[in-house]
């Protein structure tokens, strides 16, 4: 297991409705060790690539970018969720439906702030169906803006967001992949990563 992995076995609470609980230490409350050691991992694992910028989206990925801009030493960028609606022409728009909130948010980035010279990498604490993903990556795209890379904290492997983000063709890193998850046991399965080998299981 990764540090990662270790952690959410210790912390993390599987609930109904294939919802991960990680509030202990990643968003609500936040364990800063283990964001620095976040920070360094996607330092590490995209240390070949030209980033200028982070860009994130409110609220639970804003803490996570901001050690991971830290890293790389360029300002870190969140979109904002907006109800205003007079606000084209000075912001990029995108429509994002929320998985845990089950509503749909206009989500924001001004125009001041992203532009064509930017290289993204673009980090969320979870991904499930990909859709908080897919409207960050309509954002950069407006701004003309190059995507280097994708990172998540935890994937959960068994739901589309992974697949889609990947057949279009990005780099995406996720620090953990869980393939599979049940409320009832608090069992977890992890997708092997390149330090590990084989799958394994646990109880949490
Ligand atoms: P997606 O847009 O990929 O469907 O869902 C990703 C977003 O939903 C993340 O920004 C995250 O805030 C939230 N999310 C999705 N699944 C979970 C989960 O199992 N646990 C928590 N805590 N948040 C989740």
């Amino acid at each position: 297991m990764n540090f990662l992995e270790e952690r959410i076995v210790k912390d993390g609470i599987v609930k109904p409705g294939n919802v991960l609980k990680v509030d202990s230490f990643l968003n609500h409350q936040m364990d800063i060790g283990l964001m620095e050691q976040i920070g360094k991992e996607f330092k590490r694992r995209f240390s070949d690539k030209h980033i200028t910028k982070v860009m994130t989206i409110e609220s639970s990925g804003i803490g996570i970018a901001a050690f991971v801009a830290k890293e790389f030493g360029v300002p870190m960028v969140f979109a904002k969720k907006s109800k205003s609606i007079n606000i084209e022409g000075e912001m990029y728009v995108a429509e994002v439906d929320s998985f845990t909130h089950k509503n749909r948010n206009q989500v924001i980035v001004s125009r001041k702030f992203l532009g064509p010279d930017d290289h993204l990498l673009i980090i969320d604490d979870f991904l499930a169906n990909g859709c908080a993903l897919q409207g960050l990556i309509s954002i950069a795209s407006s701004a003309g803006a190059t995507i280097e890379g994708l990172g998540i904290v935890i994937e959960k492997g068994f739901q589309i967001g992974g697949n889609v983000i990947r057949n279009l063709g990005y780099h995406l890193e996720s620090l953990a992949i869980v393939d599979a998850m049940d409320a009832e046991t608090g069992t977890i399965t992890f997708r092997p990563q390149p330090d590990r080998t084989a799958e394994a299981t646990y109880d949490i």
